[in-house]
């Protein structure tokens, strides 16, 4: 199953508002939501180029996936998300090609698509995230 497109791109910031500003204000585009993925002890913020998004990403607890990063990188690119048809399906085939999972089965993540990420031991370094590209209700 190949990708349709770089779903969105995820960007560990340490302050979701200034990094808002320097979207809108600088890059000139549009946040378009925020919100709050509990489970993932993070706030995003969105942002529409073309078909991909940027998601910024804020910790909300220093334990949190996104906080451990920031205390070991600093912020900055966190990871890449690729848009397929079924995010389960892909899942699936992606295992059997050896590639661990930190996600064994596909969980909603936010905008409430379908998503899992992939071990970045296993994808060349890059934090790596398949997400459907549509809502299946
Ligand atoms: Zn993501």
């Amino acid at each position: 199953m190949k990708p349709t497109h770089i779903e969105h791109i995820g960007i560990a910031v340490n302050n979701l508002e200034e990094s808002i500003k320097y979207y809108e204000e600088i890059m000139g585009l549009e946040c378009y939501g925020i919100e709050e993925i509990k489970d993932q002890k993070v706030k995003t913020a969105f942002f529409q180029v073309g078909d991909t998004k940027i998601e910024l990403l804020e910790s909300t607890s220093p334990d949190g996936p996104v906080g451990k990063f920031i205390d070991k990188k600093g912020p900055g690119i966190h990871h890449l998300a690729f848009a397929v048809d079924d995010a389960g399906q892909k899942l699936q085939d992606l295992s059997e090609k050896g590639v661990r999972l930190i996600d064994k089965e596909p969980r909603k993540g936010a905008e409430g698509l379908n998503i899992g990420f992939l071990h970045p031991r296993d994808t060349q370094g890059v934090l790596t995230e398949i997400c459907d590209n549509k809502d299946h209700k």
